[in-house]
């Protein structure tokens, strides 16, 4: 049995927590919050109850993963609700379209949209589910610095020659002619905070793991994932220590030797798993250094949350407004990071799936528009700025006029991300995909150099999205197994 120290109690951190707890360590989760869940957490106020985080999550087989592996049964916890329609889909010229979950009613839009669509449409799922075959025994399921075994090999035989290698809007645009599809399916690249214009074809994995197995909600809202984390993990007697804020982690002879918090205590382990940003280690570790590349990043976010008085039914539970010109806005956002002038805007009212999230009558509306990851640049004007465009935007759109009936407000800024969740510019997911080594060769989850030093979460590999991060702690925690028992 050894002592592991979690720095970082996100979603990642209290997954490997409990996983390691399981196979009988000593586990000590260090949060610098709080409350735990890290960028996973929840603003209650007035009787609404909102997300802060995450409002959809897919591949749930991967949550039930979890508490199969600590010998619980995910349904004992939570209430899994089928989003359905998936999106609606607005577009400047007015088209809109709700993205069903149910094949037949998803294929009648597309024949309506493009009849030569149809079979794009299937080859495009094809390549996605070889994609996830292949990388489901590889990418996902292994440590990039491990050697392959005879089923990652296996796996490789598969490997889709055709498209799989390429751009990842190129390969849209070969499936697709209607010219809406182009842009619906340009939108997934943006779930791990990346641009379709600059990201590999392999995120096509994205889309199909959508189609595949769902869009999902959880009654009660998505917290109460880690709600139901952290009283397993209170039952499982890990130490949960929250206000703990890791100043330093301790190295002696090339080794992790524990930790010391803010306040000068320090923490002795034989173990150390860093849950935060990568990019943040090297200061962790002493070194003055300058942090990472702005160019790298993944985007950061603009969030308006808002409970509005008045129920409405029209709403669907996530809706999408497309800017007019797609590419310009990838360009404003990665290569001259500002605020596009023209913003995709994103709305989840989960209350229209979920009744429990409003005080009887009302809504709860999490509106969302990605935002470069410039923290220290997004000012008070820019936040004016961000509210007034999504709110024009909306209100050319149709979308319900709300002004006068909003009881509660909340903002979250790319600075604000930042400063919360000590995450580099506020980029959510770390590094951003752009190109073969940033989307494949993430920060591996066994540090190079320093025996007994481990990495969980989204900004190492795989990845960023919850079903990702879960992967992550997987993986991490069978690393540990290997090389520390
Ligand atoms: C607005 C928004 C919308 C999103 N939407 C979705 C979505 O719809 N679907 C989806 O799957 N994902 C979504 N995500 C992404 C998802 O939330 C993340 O990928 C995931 O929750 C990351 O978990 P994590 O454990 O890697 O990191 P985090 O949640 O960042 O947790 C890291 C924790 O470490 C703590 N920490 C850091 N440094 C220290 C230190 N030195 N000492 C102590 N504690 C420290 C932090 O406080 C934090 O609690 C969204 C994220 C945001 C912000």
């Amino acid at each position: 049995m050894k002592h592991v120290i979690v720095v970082g109690g996100g979603l990642g951190g209290l997954a490997v927590a409990l996983r390691l707890a399981a196979r009988g360590h000593r586990v000590t989760v260090c949060e610098q919050h709080e409350t735990f869940g890290g960028k996973m957490n929840v603003w209650r106020a007035s009787g609404f109850s909102f997300d802060t985080g995450p409002s959809l999550i897919t591949m749930p087989h991967v949550f039930a993963d979890l508490f199969a592996a600590v010998g619980e049964r995910m349904e004992d916890h939570l209430e899994l609700m089928a989003v359905h329609p998936l999106a609606e889909y607005v577009y400047t010229d007015g088209t809109r379209f709700a993205c069903s979950a149910s094949l037949p009613e998803w294929l009648d839009v597309v024949r309506r949209l493009d009849r030569r669509d149809v079979d794009g449409f299937f080859r495009f799922m094809k390549l996605g589910a070889k994609l996830f075959a292949l990388s489901r025994e590889t990418f996902l399921r292994r440590s990039p610095l491990e050697p392959p075994d005879a089923r990652t090999l296996a796996a490789l035989r598969h490997l889709p020659l055709r498209h799989g290698w390429g751009n990842y809007h190129r390969t849209v645009a070969a499936h697709f002619r209607s010219p809406y599809l182009q842009q619906l399916y340009d939108r997934y690249p943006t779930y791990v905070g990346s641009s379709p214009y600059e990201s590999p074809a392999t995120l096509i994995v994205i889309p199909y793991l959508e189609c595949a197995f769902g869009g999902w909600h959880v009654r009660g809202g998505l917290y109460r994932i880690v709600e139901s984390l952290v009283e397993t993990a209170r039952r499982r007697a890990i130490e949960l220590r929250a206000r703990s804020r890791v100043q330093r982690i301790l190295v002696e002879n090339g080794r992790a030797r524990g930790v010391q918090l803010e306040d000068g205590e320090t923490l002795r382990a034989e173990v150390v798993v860093f849950n935060g940003d990568a990019a943040c280690m090297p200061q962790l570790l002493g070194a003055s250094d300058g942090g990472p590349a702005p160019t790298e990043r993944s985007l950061s976010g603009f969030v308006l949350m808002l409970g509005v008085r008045r129920t409405l039914p029209e709403l669907n539970h996530h809706a999408i407004y497309f800017s007019a010109d797609y590419r310009r806005e990838f360009q404003q956002l990665f290569d001259e990071r500002r605020l596009p002038e023209d913003p995709t805007v994103y709305v989840c009212a989960p209350s229209r799936t979920d009744r429990s999230l409003v005080p009887g009558e009302g809504e709860t509306l999490f509106i969302m528009i990605n935002a470069p990851a410039c923290g220290e640049r997004f000012t008070a004007d820019w936040t004016n700025e961000a509210r007034a465009r999504i709110m024009r935007k909306l209100k050319s759109a149709g979308f319900p006029e709300i002004g006068d009936d909003i009881v509660v407000e909340d903002v979250w800024t790319p600075r604000r991300i930042e400063a919360t969740y000590a995450m580099p510019g506020g980029a959510i997911y770390g590094a951003n995909s752009h190109g073969w080594r940033r989307a494949f060769l993430r920060p591996p989850n066994k540090d190079r150099r320093i025996a007994g030093l481990y990495y969980v979460g989204g900004s190492s590999h795989p990845g960023g999205g919850t079903p990702t991060v879960l992967l992550s702690a997987e993986i991490t925690s069978r690393l540990i197994e290997r090389h520390e028992t």
